[in-house]
């Protein structure tokens, strides 16, 4: 049962309410960990390069980190007045979203440029994508897609909270609710 934002399931003995969102953020952030950790980049050459302007002081921060962008699997080169042009992507990202994933890489590098580290910055990549690549709160996934969502939200290494924290699931007992309608005494 989907209730847009939470999903109800139960087995014999527990009743699980899901947090679709929190649920599908820990999936993605798993995923997009992994992709990050992995020393063997994947490329995708873009059918339409992709032109990113920025302030001046926002493209000196992209510039001073240009082979650590180079090493993620971007090709990338300068292109005009404070602009970069991507022709190649690393190719885990998520399809039909390459340019929005893109942005937020950059504006997470601009952003920690000062002090970067490459473990928070995996982390902070991982978070932000799976938050953006999530299904929103309050949208209705069909039978398949919920099955799948908990399939593979048990196949994560942390499956109960999401990458804020938050949790994913929350458990009730059904030996709990039969005492609430009365089913058994308690
Ligand atoms: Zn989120
Ligand atoms: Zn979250």
């Amino acid at each position: 049962l989907a209730l847009g934002t939470y999903l109800i399931a139960h087995d014999e003995n527990i009743m699980y309410m899901i947090d679709i969102h929190a649920a599908n953020e820990r999936i993605n952030y798993e995923k997009y960990m992994k992709n990050l950790s992995i020393q063997q980049t994947y490329t995708t050459n873009m059918l339409f390069p992709l032109q990113f302007e920025y302030t001046h002081n926002e493209f000196l921060k992209l510039k001073d980190n240009i082979e650590f962008i180079k090493s993620l699997g971007f090709e990338i080169d300068e292109f005009g007045t404070n602009t970069y042009r991507v022709t190649s992507h690393p190719s885990w990202l998520k399809e039909g979203y390459e340019e929005e994933s893109i942005k937020k890489i950059f504006e997470l590098i601009i952003e920690i440029s000062d002090k970067f580290d490459r473990v928070k910055f995996n982390e902070a990549a991982a978070t932000r994508l799976a938050c953006k690549m999530s299904v929103k709160a309050n949208t209705n996934i069909g039978y398949l897609e919920q099955e799948e969502l908990i399939n593979n939200l048990f196949k994560c290494d942390f499956p109960y909270t999401c990458p804020h924290g938050r949790p994913t699931i929350i458990k009730y007992p059904i030996y709990e609710l039969e005492k609430l309608f009365k089913r058994v005494n308690s």
